[in-house]
């Protein structure tokens, strides 16, 4: 195997491995599997401090951030769909799938979104049903300022719908003091498991707002409503992922046990960030940098794709390139999770360092995590 410093999936702890691998039951009508189930979503609502419940939906992330649209928008909604970003933009997509009506706040792909102007946005117009935020945005690694916008779009009394998918974990998320809605999440992100299983946190707004509808969800699948009497009936949906929810288990409990994993990140993505600027590349943001993910631009001279070839190639390890508006620009490493470690980084800028060197790149000085 190669070594996959992708902003997701990542790498895969050993014990989740094997908890994946146990012997299943039929998770439809063994009922400890319904406890299972419930204390593993409790287990992740108590990691996001949030008395909020959660649910595990047998599908990767964009399953969540669907399901979320899909039970919230009635034809007509207006919805407030901040843009500054890839997955930002692209909530409007399944808004409008849906029969809602989205309207853009779009700003620059290399900022944050600036809270103050838009506080003055929603002094003339907070006339929306509910709004989409993406914490940490992939491709470009911008980070969201959520413990701020959320609290403000509330005091308009507009319901949040938060994508923290490749945020939470590595970055702080408290959904509770920060009145999220609805978060969703992913299981091959920070919580490194395979690509599988999508999570959400649902309000009692939120909740409110879906059983409020004068028309049915249209949809079955990404339908939150319908796990609304699972645990009481012992009735699922669908038949769940009795495996991937075997190790997301695991998974959540490693993350439990790991009190210093949101400091790790912090100091590693900073460190990543002196040493790829000392080394005089360029990051591709200009603020509020995810902990999560590192993006520069690819150096003059060279392409995207030649760097990602030889770091596999000649160093066995997988780094990312973008897509969207940023295709062929920047280089994305992803430091999340079970990625996010000392031994794991300055092996990927050691490899980087010789990649760049070789390709023909002049660096100021070496691409390593030495004297930072
Ligand atoms: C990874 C990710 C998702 C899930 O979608 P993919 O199919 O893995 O791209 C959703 N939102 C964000 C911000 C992500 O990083």
């Amino acid at each position: 195997m190669y070594k996959m410093m992708t902003p997701g999936p990542t790498m895969v702890a050993e014990n989740v491995r094997k908890a994946r691998s146990l012997e299943t039951g039929n998770p439809d009508l063994d009922m400890d599997f319904y406890e299972f189930y419930r204390d593993t979503c409790k287990l992740y609502s108590e990691l996001l401090h949030t008395k909020n419940e959660s649910l595990i939906l047998s599908g990767e992330g964009i399953l969540g951030l669907e399901a979320a649209i899909a039970s919230l928008t009635e034809p007509g909604d207006r919805v407030l769909v901040l843009d500054n970003g890839v997955f930002g933009r692209g909530f409007a997509d399944f808004v409008s799938i849906y029969g809602g009506n989205p309207v853009l706040y779009t700003t620059d792909y290399k900022r944050t979104i600036d809270v103050e102007a838009l506080k003055d946005y929603l002094e003339k117009d907070s006339d929306f049903k509910y709004a989409t935020v993406v914490h940490c945005d992939t491709p470009s690694g911008m980070l969201n300022d959520i413990s701020e916008i959320c609290p403000l779009l509330k005091e308009y009394g507009i319901v949040t719908v938060v994508d923290s998918v490749s945020g939470m974990f590595g970055n702080e998320v408290d959904v509770d003091a920060w009145q999220i809605d609805i978060l969703c999440g992913g299981s091959q992100k920070a919580i490194s498991c395979p690509i599988g299983l999508t999570l959400v946190t649902v309000s009692d707004a939120a909740k409110k707002m879906m059983e409020n509808r004068k028309q049915p969800v249209a949809s079955f699948y990404a339908n939150l409503l319908t796990f609304k009497h699972y645990y009481t009936d012992k009735w699922f949906p669908y038949s769940m992922p009795i495996s991937d929810i075997y190790g997301l288990r695991q998974a959540l409990e490693n993350i439990k046990e790991d009190t210093e994993m949101q400091k790790r990140h912090e100091e590693i993505a900073k460190k990543t960030r002196t040493a790829l600027t000392r080394a005089g590349l360029t990051l591709y943001g200009e603020n509020g940098y995810s902990n999560t993910v590192t993006v520069f631009r690819v150096p003059q001279g060279v392409t995207a794709q030649q760097i990602l070839k030889k770091m596999l190639e000649d160093y066995n390890i997988m780094l990312a390139g973008s897509f969207d508006v940023m295709a062929g620009e920047v280089i994305r490493i992803g430091h999340m999770g079970y990625n996010c470690t000392e031994e794991n980084m300055t092996e990927t800028l050691e490899a980087l360092d010789s990649v760049l060197r070789k390709l023909g790149v002049l660096l100021n000085a070496p691409v390593s995590f030495a004297g930072i």
